[in-house]
């Protein structure tokens, strides 16, 4: 093969033998590579499995919602825990046929392997047309898919596939601080059993979509992510 080069030669090294370089490498062997997710992968007689519990007030009663894990490579260096199936369960009859079309879906896609994590994002950017709901928290779901999205974003953090965005212990005090304070400067009755929610006059979060910004100081300032804003 000929080529033409028309630039500058600057420099120029001459071309080891090809043999010299696989010559003091261990061989890899096919074997000994790790096993990566793959629809072939046989279902194991049990899998890890973790059920979580959403009540949205849009259905009737509590879905169980269960992702199984299937552990790859256990006891070597490439251990992993990936999901496997998802399964869904309510006494509710409402939203079987698409619950169980979804669920299908979601467990085959997980089955093939890959990158799963952008079903989060696929899932939680469902809107619902009658408009969302607010969870208990008061954290704001467009959908009930987006909800279960919020579910699987859940274990794939639990699980090490998505990184945690987890508050440094300073800022949950700083935030538990201001919150006491400004119920503290709220006279009302704030001592009825709603410890998890966030002060009634508190408004929505348009970073985390939860109902908890207070205005304290001229700053509002939101209780659940930290969010800021002087003015
Ligand atoms: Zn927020």
């Amino acid at each position: 093969m000929t080529v033409k080069i028309s630039n500058k030669i600057v420099g120029y090294r001459v071309k080891k033998a090809d043999t010299s370089a696989s010559e003091h490498q261990v061989p890899v062997q096919a074997d000994t590579k790790p096993v990566q997710m793959n629809e072939y992968i046989e279902r194991p007689d049990f899998l890890l499995g973790t059920t979580y519990k959403i009540k949205p007030p849009i259905a009737e009663h509590a879905m169980y919602i269960t992702i199984n894990d299937i552990l790859l490579n256990e006891d070597t260096d490439h251990e992993s825990r990936q999901p496997y199936e998802v399964f869904i369960n309510s006494k509710s009859m409402e939203h079987f046929q698409w619950v169980i079309a979804l669920t299908r879906v979601i467990s085959a896609v997980f089955r093939k392997g890959g990158d799963v994590t952008f079903l989060v994002e696929e899932l939680r950017s469902v809107y619902d047309p009658n408009g969302g709901y607010f969870k208990k928290g008061g954290v704001f779901m467009p959908s009930l898919v987006a909800e279960i999205g919020a579910v699987i974003e859940k274990h794939l953090k639990a699980i090490g596939l998505l990184e945690s965005d987890e508050m440094s212990e300073t800022t949950k005090r700083i935030l538990a601080e201001k919150r006491a304070e400004f119920e503290a400067s709220q006279s009302a009755a704030t001592n009825d059993d709603t410890s998890n929610d966030y002060p009634a006059n508190a408004t929505m979060c348009g970073k985390c979509s939860t109902k908890a910004v207070i205005v304290m100081d001229g700053c509002a300032t939101c209780l659940s992510c930290g969010d800021s804003k002087c003015g």
